[in-house]
């Protein structure tokens, strides 16, 4: 027989898998004999096997909840409706990682209207009792039946313009008494039978509505954000109420053990006397700060403070507390590892290993990787936000905060900017053509593409704030309007957007400064001395590649060729290029784009310094790239001596039903070889020339050839990269060794990788289309039906963002075990956007990759992450 509940006294602080984190933390602080109101946990497991049992709570699993109830009335000398001493409960969710507000809770549980007498005459306090009552009808109604709070609220007001009174707490016994009858009758109107007066039924009945609160839609978006899965479940606490409201000798408060904001060492928090644990999250009125609970009870401050030491030095890091004063008695109901903003996160954990509680490895480990972002970008003003309603969400594609005038055109974002106006560039979608409104603006806002389109990758790259493929925008970009949420947006108007959380707001919310503290410094010491993987960056300027070195990148995993010709004048070349009709005419564009080719690499191999640099041959998807104004077009024609007819007719020949597996990657030199021959020049006349000026680097280029799906493609493509190679080195007269390696982003090349390792000094695994043509989704338009995924469970996160480690993952791990064998110098990177989120770097850290390659502000991101498998590990 399977135990599926626990009683406070048999569980601990590791089986928070089981138990969740609240449950394995109420047992533990039992065990270290803190005075814990008991109870007993109704395991993950058993929430699993609810949903797994259509919902609904097998007998196995109901009989142990009743001996648990039996064992819990002997512990605490009260029973369940009974008329000397009833058992009052709360029924709290915990999950395995704290998910704050995101389920529901039910206090006051066991009252129907003798216990409320039995309570009311032993307290000789009738008020309080059928406050308590009233709650509990309130409280219930909404939680398990989802009757809904608005008709309850409308109610306590009725009763308050009656009385002539404004508070709740100046309404009187009779006065709540009324109300709770006034409840009930509600209650059977909206549900149909009565209010139920069994303990027992009332109590199945919350442990269900825990359960079902698992998969409201609320937790579900926060689990798909936190990266938790849904099959872990929620456990059930239940446990014996301690009162808060009994009067002036009662309260309730939280406190951190430190400053969750700043991190600094002091107890900070908040209490309520005479209150319950919702009156001080509802705000109806203003907490003391815990530092007055020593003047209105010394002896439980005392105690309190006692507590707080004892927990942080058991767990060794900051506590997050709840705790209640019932008539002068303190009650601890809760305990965990307290959430902290980014900057408080490396202050405690270099301040704990200073004070040694724990060690360098345990330091690197309890920052959460994804918390780092809030420190490179601007981030909104706490306080604004929290007064912030959002108008729309989409993907945070690109993290940071953004705010300022909206713009529909990439010219007028440069303009705009460059009179000293902040702008928020807001496109149906973007193209190398924006480029440069990208980088003038604050943040980019976009109808279309998901996490690996067009506007987020430059985003990142540039770390620039941006939200992509919020379908809910009606564009109308000819007319410079737009409409969200039933408002319209005109050119100028005001809108911040979240790059982390993808919620869009009207108007401005004044963003803060990143700012690295010192913390930061020596957490990625540590994490760079216990990490295995090697951490480069993807980056196509200069610019990028120092930003990447600053933030500790190792060498340039990928360089996206194509991506260098966005800027004003070299995308001319670049069309010129793609439009050509003859191999004359092609080559004519190739010798002008081959000296900005040449140039750009030297640059880049200045910035690295001598580490890697692998450069990826051209990969447009053509769609990308082609003019579409009729501005373009005409100097286009005029560039080549065409009609602007024929250049139309060029680019008609160009369209492709689906770009991303049409005409690009290696399809390119195998049609036009000529192009690889440029490529080829122009990395290793660069690498001669960095070489040359820099003795004491050891530069080796790495060439990559993209899109490789079988190896004839390689060695045909190769041959021409040799010779031309081969033949710039021995003009030279220098030594230089190169590589050639490719892209496994086939799902073919993975399944021939040992065919292709056999050409290839590397592989370097491009997830982004690998996931694409994993599952057959397009990179450009997936966004467009994830969420419908979701929702129907089929998928808990966007594959484009967080490696699908079973399909794609699978496909990886098959490259290496035939890639390797036959080439054991092969080396292995990832350079999709997987290689910036922590769960995909710690999969490649388990398969055996030697490096991740990410966007420059992912690199710390990347490093700890990294550090933190390798630790985990061990
Ligand atoms: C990839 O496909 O993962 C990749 C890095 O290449 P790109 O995004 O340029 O197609
Ligand atoms: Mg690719």
């Amino acid at each position: 027989m399977n135990k599926w509940v626990y009683m406070f006294t048999e569980g601990n602080a590791n089986m928070r898998e089981l138990l969740g984190g609240k449950g394995a933390n109420l047992a533990e602080m039992t065990n270290l004999g803190l005075p814990v109101p008991q109870g007993f946990t109704i395991t993950t497991e058993a929430c699993t096997q609810y949903y797994e049992d259509g919902q609904a709570i097998n007998d196995e699993i109901m009989g142990q909840i009743m001996e648990a109830i039996t064992k819990m009335e002997a512990i605490t000398g009260k029973k369940f409706g009974d008329k000397e001493n009833p058992l009052l409960v709360s029924v709290r969710s915990g999950a395995r990682a704290s998910m704050p507000g995101m389920m529901d809770t039910i206090l006051n549980l066991g009252l129907n209207e003798e216990v409320v007498e039995v309570l009311s005459a032993k307290s000789g306090n009738p008020r309080w009792a059928w406050d308590c009552y009233r709650r509990f009808i309130q409280m219930y109604s909404d939680v398990v039946m989802e009757v809904g709070k608005k008709y309850f609220e409308e109610l306590i007001d009725k009763m308050k313009e009656e009385k002539g009174v404004t508070q709740d707490v100046e309404l009187n016994a009779d006065d709540l008494h009324e109300l709770a009858n006034q409840f009930k009758a509600e209650y059977k109107e909206k549900i149909g039978v009565d209010f139920p007066t069994d303990p027992k039924e009332q109590l199945m009945g919350a442990i269900k509505a825990v359960f079902r609160s698992w998969d409201n839609p609320r937790a579900n978006v926060y689990r798909r954000d936190n990266d938790i899965p849904y099959s872990w479940g929620t456990a059930v606490n239940v446990q014996m109420m301690a009162f808060g409201n009994m009067g002036e000798t009662s309260g309730t408060g939280v406190a951190f053990t430190r400053d969750p904001a700043t991190g600094e060492k002091h107890l900070m928090g908040e209490f309520l006397m005479n209150a319950q644990g919702e009156d001080v999250v509802a705000g109806v009125r203003t907490p003391q700060k815990i530092d007055q609970l020593k003047e209105v009870m010394p002896e439980v401050y005392e105690q309190f403070v006692g507590i707080c030491h004892t927990l942080e030095d058991h767990y060794r890091d900051m506590q997050d507390m709840e705790f209640t004063i019932e008539d002068r008695h303190l009650y601890m109901l809760q305990t965990r590892n307290g959430k902290r903003t980014a900057q408080a996160a490396l202050k405690i954990a270099c301040d704990l290993v200073d004070e040694g509680m724990i060690t360098e490895e345990k330091a690197v480990a309890m920052i959460d990787p994804r918390n780092l972002d809030t420190l490179l970008h601007p981030q909104f003003d706490q306080a604004a936000l929290k007064a912030a309603v959002p108008v729309g969400k989409a993907l945070g594609a690109s993290p940071g905060a953004a705010c300022g005038k909206i713009v529909f055109s990439a010219d007028d974002a440069k303009e705009w900017a460059a009179r000293g106006e902040k702008v928020v560039l807001v496109r149906l979608e973007t193209s190398p053509e924006d480029i440069e409104g990208m980088k003038a603006a604050q943040g980019i806002l976009t109808v279309r593409g998901g996490m690996t389109s067009h506007a987020a990758v430059v985003a990142r790259g540039m770390g620039t704030c941006c939200v992509s493929g919020c379908g809910d925008i009606v564009m109308d970009e000819a007319n410079k309007r737009f409409t969200l949420a039933g408002k319209e947006y005109h050119e100028g108007d005001e809108i911040s957007i979240d790059g982390t959380t993808g919620n869009i707001y009207a108007g401005i919310i004044p963003t803060v400064d990143a700012t690295i503290a010192g913390e930061f410094g020596r957490i990625m010491g540590w994490a760079d001395k216990y990490r295995v993987l090697k951490v480069r960056t993807n980056a196509d300027t200069p610019a990028d590649a120092k930003k990447a070195r600053e933030l500790g990148a190792e060498g340039i995993g990928l360089c996206r060729t194509e991506h260098m010709f966005f800027g004003e004048g070299r995308i001319d070349a670049f069309r010129e290029m793609i439009c050509s009709e003859t191999v004359e005419e092609r080559e004519a564009a190739l010798a002008k784009i081959l000296p900005y080719q040449q140039g750009d690499f030297e640059k880049l191999y200045e910035a690295l310094e001598g580490t890697p640099v692998t450069i990826r041959f051209l990969d447009p998807p053509l769609h990308e790239f082609v003019p579409t104004e009729e501005e373009d077009i005409e100097k286009l024609a005029a560039a080549q001596g065409k009609s602007v007819e024929t250049i139309k007719g060029i680019i008609q020949g160009l369209h492709e039903f689906n770009p991303m597996m049409g005409h690009r990657g290696c399809r390119l030199p195998v049609t036009y070889p000529e192009i690889a021959v440029m490529q080829t020049r122009a990395v290793i006349r660069a690498a001669i020339n960095v070489q040359k000026a820099h003795p004491d680097w050891t530069i080796v280029p790495e060439i990559m050839i993209p899109l490789v799906g079988e190896i004839k493609e390689l060695k045909y493509v190769k041959k021409f990269v040799v010779e031309t190679a081969d033949a710039e080195i021995a003009a030279s007269g220098i030594d230089l060794k190169y590589e050639v390696g490719t892209m496994i982003e086939i799902p073919r090349a993975c399944l021939t990788a040992d065919e292709i390792a056999t050409e290839a000094d590397f592989f370097c695994f491009g997830t982004n289309d690998l996931t694409q043509m994993c599952f057959g989704f397009s990179r450009d338009d997936a966004g467009k039906f994830l969420d419908a995924y979701y929702e129907a469970k089929i998928l808990e996160s966007d594959p484009f963002a967080k490696l699908d480690q079973k399909g794609v993952g699978k496909l990886m791990d098959m490259a290496i075990q035939l890639g390797k064998p036959v080439n054991p110098n092969l080396h292995i990177g990832i350079c999709g956007e997987h290689g910036g989120d922590p769960s995909s770097v710690e999969f490649c850290h388990k398969i055996g990759l030697d490096y991740v390659s990410c966007s420059p502000f992912r690199v710390p991101i990347a490093r700890l992450a990294a550090a933190q498998a390798a630790i985990a590990d061990k």
